[in-house]
Parts: C-alpha cells; structure tokens; sequence
C-alpha cells in the first residue's frame, strides 16, 4: 500500500511510464520486424471429417525476433492492433498466403480445389480500403478468389454490424469465401448469422476439446451442426486432438475438421509434401 499521498501518486507515475515505454519499445521492434522479414506464416491442414483428405489450410502468423525467438501471434497481434500496425501487418499477411498458394498451385495439380484461410483483426474489418486491398492482391497474386476465405469472429461482426455487412457483401461479390471463426465464444446473434453472407462456421476449440468428458459441449457442438446445416453453411471444428474427438464429430455430422490429430501448423516447405501424404492416404 501507498503510505502517504506523495508516494502514491510517483509509483503510479512511474508504473505508467514504463508500461509507457514497454510498449513503445514493442511498437518499434513490430515496426522493425515487418522491415526486417521476420514475420513468416504457417500453414495447418483442414481435412475433410469423414475422408480426412486434405480440403484447405489456415494460415497463422509467427514471428522470429532479432534474438531467434519465436513469439506467439496472441503475444503481438493485439498490440498491432491497438498501435495500428495491423493494417500494414494484415496485408503482409494476405499477400503472403495468396502468393504462396498461387505458386503452389502453378507447380503441384494436388494443390487444385484447396483453400487459403487468413484470419482478419477487427481494424482490417472496419478499413474503408480492405475491399480494394483484397481484390489487388488477388490480381497481383493471380490466385482465383474462391480459393482465399477469410475468417472473422462474431465479436468482430458485432462492434458494426451494419458496416461489417456492407464490406463482407462486397468481399462476397468478389468471390471470398467467409469464415466465422471461434464460434460460440463471442457474443453473437442468431439473426445476424442468418443476415451476413458466411459460408462457413468454425466451433471454437473449447467446445471440441473436452466433448468426451463434458457431455453438455457435445451437445452444443452437434446444435451448433444442426443450426449451421440448416442455414446452409459448413462447420469447421477447430482444435482436434483425440481420435475420439474425431469419431465423434463425424457422428455429429460435422463438415471438416482441423487440430493437432491430423497435422500440427507446418512451414510452407514441408506443406507440399504433406498434401501428397494426406491426400493419398
Ligand atoms: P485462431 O484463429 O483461433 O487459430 C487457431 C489456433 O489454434 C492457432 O494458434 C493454432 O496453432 C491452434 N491450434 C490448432 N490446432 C490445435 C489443436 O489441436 N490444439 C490446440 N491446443 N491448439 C491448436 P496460433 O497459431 O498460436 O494463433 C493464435 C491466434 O492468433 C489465432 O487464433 C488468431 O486469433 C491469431 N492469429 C494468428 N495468425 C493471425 C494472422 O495472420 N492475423 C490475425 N489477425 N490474427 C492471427
Ligand atoms: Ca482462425
Ligand atoms: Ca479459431
Ligand atoms: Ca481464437
């Protein structure tokens, strides 16, 4: 505790300060990280539940510091988001996937029909420009429209809903697919779901993850099937780890499936080899 008013208020000076400075000296080193490369994406396989075949990927950041460590995208991305660096960041992002997609499919036919997915921030959603964006990286990349799905989460869709509708239609009319990601985490609206042009629901990971101890999550997961199926749309269940979990989920009726069973997130040079693995298998 604070033992007079003096000392009160320079500790509180002081702690502002230097989480001041902290976060100043991580907005330069992002900054310095996307001049220097030290971003890169991973790819994790998403497979069909009943054939397991390989039906598309899900691109995730990481980045390598200038000390060689890897630092998570929950560590960073937030902080890009609030210093607005996201936007230059987002579009590193989205021309790296489209163009190593598009490369992939110009050497490897195994590669045809599959899907790039790349998650948004909540700045990229609400950017007058993100529309425009898409659609040059699409024509500088050459890769066709239907190959790249954005995901976005329901608290994203929420904060606006009016303009998140509006820029989703136009990315609709495009030819991008749409992802709700982490569904059933945020706060979400059933009317909405119904109202914006998604294609596709991902069932958060902590509904899969303990489906076999928790029966109530089981329940929710195959609702969650039965409502997205009846508004035409897709499930992705996301953070599948057990073969029990995956018996499961194709009991339920699920689409796809994506988690550490099948394939941990992999570096773009291992990816080709392993879609021939999945793919024949
Ligand atoms: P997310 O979009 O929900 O991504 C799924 C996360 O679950 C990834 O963590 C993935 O590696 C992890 N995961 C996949 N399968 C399993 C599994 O079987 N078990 C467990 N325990 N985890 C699994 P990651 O790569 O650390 O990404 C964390 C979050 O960072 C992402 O959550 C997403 O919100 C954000 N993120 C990642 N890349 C990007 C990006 O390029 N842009 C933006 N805006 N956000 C990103
Ligand atoms: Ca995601
Ligand atoms: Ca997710
Ligand atoms: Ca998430």
């Amino acid at each position: 505790g604070r033992s007079n008013g003096t000392d009160g208020v320079a500790v509180y000076d002081s702690q502002i300060f230097s989480k001041a400075l902290k976060l100043i000296s991580m907005e330069l080193d992002l900054h310095n990280a996307l001049i220097n490369n030290e971003f890169f994406l991973v790819y994790q396989p998403v497979v069909d539940t009943k054939t397991r075949s390989i039906t598309g990927f899900e691109a995730l950041i990481r980045w390598k510091n200038s000390q060689g460590n890897i630092i998570s995208p929950t560590k960073f991305i937030p902080l890009a988001e609030e210093t607005g660096l996201i936007l230059q960041l987002g579009e590193w992002v989205l021309f790296e996937a489209c163009s190593t997609l598009a490369e992939w499919r110009k050497n490897n036919s195994l590669f045809n029909g599959l899907k790039v997915n790349v998650n948004l921030s909540a700045r990229q959603l609400s950017d007058l420009e993100l529309t425009d964006t898409v659609s040059r990286i699409l024509e500088e990349t050459n890769l066709p429209p239907e190959c790249l799905r954005l995901e976005v989460t329901e608290t994203m869709l929420m904060e606006n809903p009016d303009y998140a509708d509006i820029t989703l239609r136009r990315l609709k009319a495009l030819g991008v697919g749409i992802c709700i990601d982490d569904f059933g985490t945020g706060y979400s609206s059933l009317m909405y779901l119904q109202q914006f042009p998604i294609g596709n629901l991902k069932i958060d990971r902590s509904f899969v993850a303990d489906m076999e101890k928790n029966p109530a999550n089981y329940e929710i997961v195959k609702a969650v099937v039965a409502l997205a199926h009846a508004l035409g749309l897709t499930v992705v269940a996301e953070g599948v780890e057990e073969e029990e979990q995956h018996i499961m989920l194709l009991e339920a009726g699920c689409d796809f499936s994506q988690g550490y069973l099948f394939s941990r997130p992999v570096s773009p040079q291992i990816l080709p080899d392993l879609v021939s693995t999945m793919q024949h298998s």
